[in-house]
């Protein structure tokens, strides 16, 4: 059934179903889901193809660079973390380097003691430098609550270092018992007291280390979990507008696919109907106008078709009322046409006393005219059966051998008045055939007729032989031809070559065309092969036996 309207206004109708799976799927989400209204809503934007194109390109591209640069932030954010993660392992390194030298100094003082030598307290004087060296460089990246301690360790350490110069002189001295009490009672003290605030130092730095370790590991776990987040929004974002604005396209395609099919269909009616106010909205449009327009031209053409129709059936009613009217009309002609012939007939044999010579030529010519209308009468009153169709074949069978030979004893005496040759012969072997004899002899006598009145010099051979199970009649003559563009036509009613040829040969144009018929009823087929100025080959070819030789 013809489908009016192929979407409902401003929506999509997907025309035809989805056919594989990725179809099968976008058909659910855009009937299923808001993507469809979404899809409607792009499609519905009142701008270019190329504009939203680009813009959902950009929006895409944008989405890349702010992918970028933050993944670029994240970079530099770990880089500085892990910079700090090197400087607070400096400061423990350092820390740990105060502990050693503070060990070594106080193992120095130890030995000095004991071996009493210059080189042992240049060595404390050494790891005393480096002790204070070192804590110098970790004041300067000390936070303000530690420098506190910082300085206590140095007003400690500056008092150990009184403490082991004096150690120094009384080893000098050979005050050894004084150096060793000084060693015992105020060095070795002052030295755990410096090495438990030193042991807090290096606690610290352990700790801020820690700390800031951990901090690091965080930070680099949020910033995974943060790109994570943006990258996998992204691609959905990029892939969303993707089916977003490719569908937004495919659907008006699909829209156009299925209204042409309707309008291949036949289905004029058919419109499309989509939300798209860019091109495929202009081209909805216009394919909407051009549907209107063919069926517009379609009414006209079944109105137009319809009246020819109509005329078409009053040609024939007329056609057939003429070949009526024709028909009759001849046949109330053919009997007083008779009758007179008779009277004249019988006239010139003297059966109403003798006539006088110079009643008698005019007579003559009366006779013959006579029997030239008759003819011609007769013609029409054949053509006219056949096209009433009131035109039976009498069937029965015949000799080929009488056909030829019947045609040659009627047209003999015409050949020789024109003094022209005529042969006429039929293949001996040719069976009874089955036909209508007199018709067939008719076409014969056409064909030959014409034959003669066409062919001034020469002569004209009547041929038949037996092909299988058909006859093929032969008429050939000497004559004027056929002009190429007309053989076609000398076959059709009142078709003659040339009217000045026809006036000085006579006849009507109605021969060629009976005889056409009558063989066609046969089922046979008629044609010529014609040389102007040489001659022509008339041909028709029959069944043997008509309808397979069974009587109709
Ligand atoms: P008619 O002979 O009465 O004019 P036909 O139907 O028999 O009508 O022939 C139609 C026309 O075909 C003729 O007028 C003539 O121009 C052409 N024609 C027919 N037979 C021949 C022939 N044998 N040679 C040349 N022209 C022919």
């Amino acid at each position: 059934m013809a489908k009016e309207q192929i979407a409902d206004p401003g929506t999509f109708a997907l025309a035809q179903g989805p056919s594989g799976w990725g179809e099968r799927i976008a058909h659910v989400l855009l009937t299923r889901s808001p993507l469809g209204k979404l899809v409607r809503w792009v499609a519905s934007i009142k701008a270019s193809v190329h504009a939203k194109l680009f813009s959902g390109y950009m929006l895409v591209t944008l989405l890349f660079l702010a992918m970028g640069g933050m993944s670029l932030q994240t970079i530099a954010k770990m880089s500085a973390q892990s910079q700090l993660l090197d400087q607070a392992h400096e400061r423990v390194h350092w820390s740990q380097d105060i502990q050693h030298a503070l060990a070594l100094q106080m193992n120095f003082t130890a030995m000095a003691l004991l071996l009493k030598d210059e080189t042992t307290i240049a060595k404390i004087l050494r790891e005393n430098n480096r002790f204070n060296n070192t804590l110098a460089r970790l004041e300067r990246f000390a936070r303000p609550e530690e420098r506190d301690l910082i300085q206590r360790i140095r007003t400690a350490q500056e008092s150990a270092l009184t403490t082991v110069a004096d150690i120094a002189n009384f080893v000098r001295d050979g005050r050894v018992e004084a150096a060793m009490s000084l060693q015992l009672n105020k060095e070795y003290p002052l030295y755990l007291q410096i090495e438990e605030l030193v042991d807090q130092v290096v606690k610290r730095e352990q700790e801020k280390m820690d700390s800031l370790r951990a901090s690091v590991g965080a930070t680099n776990q949020r910033s995974l979990i943060v790109m994570s987040g943006f990258v996998a929004s992204s691609i959905m974002l990029a892939v969303l507008l993707g089916f977003v604005i490719s569908w937004s396209f495919i659907l008006p395609v699909q829209e156009a696919h299925g209204f042409v099919t309707e309008v291949a269909k036949g289905n004029f009616r058919a419109t499309i109907n989509v939300p798209n106010r860019d091109e495929f909205g202009a081209l909805a449009d216009r394919m909407n106008q051009m549907g209107k327009e063919l069926h517009t031209l379609y009414e006209n053409q079944r109105e137009a078709t319809r009246q020819l129709q109509t005329l078409n059936e009053q040609l024939q009613q007329a056609s057939k009322a003429k070949s009526e009217f024709l028909a009759n009309m001849s046949h109330e002609l053919r009997t007083p046409m008779n009758a007179i012939l008779g009277f004249i007939e019988m006239l010139l044999d003297d059966l109403y006393g003798e006539i006088p010579p110079h009643i008698r030529d005019p007579l003559v010519d009366v006779q013959v005219n006579g029997k030239h209308l008759l003819n011609l009468i007769n013609e029409v009153l054949d053509l006219s059966k056949i096209e009433a169709g009131r035109m039976e074949l009498a069937l029965a069978e015949y000799s080929v051998q009488d056909v030829v030979d019947t045609t040659r004893a009627s047209l003999q005496s015409l050949a020789a008045e024109k003094g022209l040759e005529l042969i006429a012969a039929a293949q001996e072997t040719i069976p009874l055939a089955f036909g209508d004899g007199k018709r067939i002899t008719q076409c014969l006598m056409n064909l030959v007729g014409n034959a003669l009145k066409f062919t001034k010099k020469g002569g004209v051979e009547i041929w038949v032989e037996q092909k299988r199970d058909k006859l093929l009649y032969r008429v050939s003559d000497t004559g004027i031809g056929i002009p190429p563009d007309q053989i076609e036509h000398v076959f059709r009613e009142f078709r003659q070559v040339d009217a000045t040829i026809t006036r000085e040969f006579g006849g009507t144009g109605l021969g060629l065309s009976i005889t056409k018929k009558f063989v066609e009823m046969h089922g046979g087929r008629i044609w010529v092969e014609s040389e102007l100025g040489k001659g022509s080959t008339f041909f028709f070819e029959i069944p043997l036996r008509v309808n397979g030789g069974k009587p109709a």
